[in-house]
């Protein structure tokens, strides 16, 4: 990383992404004095060759910016001196997507850039874009808040794809931030316990698309149509996309039909039916998105469509684990708010509802019109009291405490069910912090117990 040459910069977290910034900021010439407040990563960070002091003790007057280390939580107490230290010296305070950006632009011609946000559906249709792009040949890097940092990537060059999931947290330490193509998918109420008011959330995330070249928004929540009014009177290139309502210009889905609007005229430009990795309107939402970035960086229509048509999908994103018999085993762990679990409640019939673990703010009232769809709910985690309450008289439940004793109820009754495809889905509203050590984790439990059950058949995993 270059973008620091000659430059004193400070750094703060050390674990493996922290240790992969500061080592391509030392090879680009910068001079760096990093801390963490683990000293076995301190020490791992000295061992390569990396100086470490307390900043504390810094002289911050030295440094040109301050990173914090994308391996650093936001809910992270500790930095918070360390940010004090940079304000009141003056200092920017940036993140590693910063450093990726600013690495990009010298690069001639700019590498090209999809950056993608939204509260919902981020790493689906990072992964899939990704997919597309490399599917068809092209040189694809995936990072971001989706797994590799940006900084432990293959280095910019103009030919050289970068598909990058932005939290918002990284968006908020990226000031200059400025992609290709930079995707809002939507914008519901969550995580405002880290951001404070949705109004600050909106705005933290409209800076991703403000800074785009090109910004593809997702205009069927009215924060995010708001934005894509906001930027086209700024003069900015907007394209909308909406997955219920037909567009005069943008991209919009038919049913399973992807259609291009130009002007009120229509063309259909691809299609998800038979897609079993892309079911459901919240997948033909990043799908479009998707679409739109593709033909943005020059893909052509047949090969998007074959990438569509070979993707994978994600793990814990509504995926199909196991089956006996009439009885499918869904896990949609990655649901950890109300928002989240609509696509697969409003995707089956029959339901054996696993839900609960950390509650989030509004519950699982925002769900109350699927609640026919589900035959019986079993409740695990801190949520259980609350959500039973919401439940009431509408919809059976049972207090199953754990997820091992939920999945063994919910498979004994889907079971009995004799009205054909039944299906037993975790799908929890709820982070997992009660009861996992993260999403991924609880997934994976369910995975296992549904597949400790006997006469079940695993579904790939
Ligand atoms: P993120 O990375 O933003 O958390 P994911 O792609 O991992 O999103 O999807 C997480 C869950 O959110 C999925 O299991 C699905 O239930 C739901 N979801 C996915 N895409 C969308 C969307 N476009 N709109 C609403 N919900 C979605």
């Amino acid at each position: 990383a270059a973008s620091f040459a000659g430059k004193r910069v400070s750094l703060f977290g050390l674990g493996g992404s922290g240790i992969a910034t500061a080592r391509a900021l030392i090879e680009g010439g910068a001079e760096v004095l990093a801390w963490d407040d683990n000293p076995d990563s301190v020490a791992k960070a000295a061992a390569t060759g990396i100086e470490t002091a307390d900043l504390r003790g810094a002289d911050w007057a030295k440094f040109s910016a301050f990173v914090l280390s994308p391996g650093v939580p936001l809910t992270h107490p500790k930095p918070h001196w360390t940010v004090e230290l940079a304000r009141g010296a003056g200092v920017e305070v940036i993140g590693d997507i910063e450093l990726f950006c600013r690495e990009r632009t010298l690069s001639a011609p700019a590498a090209p850039f999809i950056g993608i946000t939204g509260t919902n559906g981020k790493s689906t249709t990072t992964a899939l874009t990704a997919h597309i792009l490399k599917s068809a040949g092209r040189d694809t890097q995936m990072g971001g808040n989706i797994g590799r940092a940006v900084m432990t990537l293959d280095p910019p060059k103009p030919d050289r794809h970068y598909v990058v999931e932005c939290s918002s947290y990284q968006i908020d330490l990226a000031p200059s931030i400025n992609p290709t193509a930079g995707i809002l998918l939507n914008l519901t109420p969550d995580h405002l316990d880290r951001h404070g008011t949705m109004q600050h959330y909106a705005s933290i995330k409209e800076r991703l698309v403000a800074g785009s070249e090109t910004a593809i928004v997702g205009i069927d929540d009215s924060w995010c149509a708001q934005i894509a009014e906001r930027l086209e009177r700024a003069g900015r290139q907007v394209i909308r996309i909406s997955k219920r309502l037909p567009l005069t210009d943008g991209y919009f889905a038919d049913g399973s039909n992807l259609m291009e609007a130009v002007h009120g005229r229509y063309s259909r430009v691809a299609f998800l039916e038979g897609i079993g990795s892309l079911r459901g309107q919240h997948n033909a939402q990043n799908a479009l998105a998707a679409v739109a970035a593709s033909l943005r960086v020059g893909m052509e229509l047949g090969e998007i469509q074959s990438g569509l048509e070979s993707f994978p999908g994600l793990a814990h994103r509504m995926e199909q684990v196991a089956r006996k018999d009439h009885v499918l085993f869904i896990n949609d762990s990655k649901a950890t708010n109300a928002d989240a679990a609509a696509p697969a409640l409003s995707s089956f019939n029959r339901i054996y509802w696993i839900a609960g673990g950390l509650p989030k703010e509004g519950g699982i009232e925002p769900l109350r019109g699927f609640f026919p769809r589900i035959a019986k709910a079993y409740l695990i985690g801190e949520a259980a009291p609350a959500f039973s309450a919401t439940l009431g008289e509408a919809v059976p439940y049972e207090i199953s405490g754990t997820l091992a004793a939920a999945v063994e109820h919910a498979a004994h009754d889907a079971a009995r069910d004799d009205g054909g495809e039944a299906v037993v889905l975790l799908s929890p509203a709820c982070a997992s912090f009660d009861q996992f050590k993260n999403f991924e984790v609880r997934g994976e439990a369910f995975r296992q117990a549904a597949n400790a059950i006997e006469g079940v058949k695993p579904i790939g995993g």
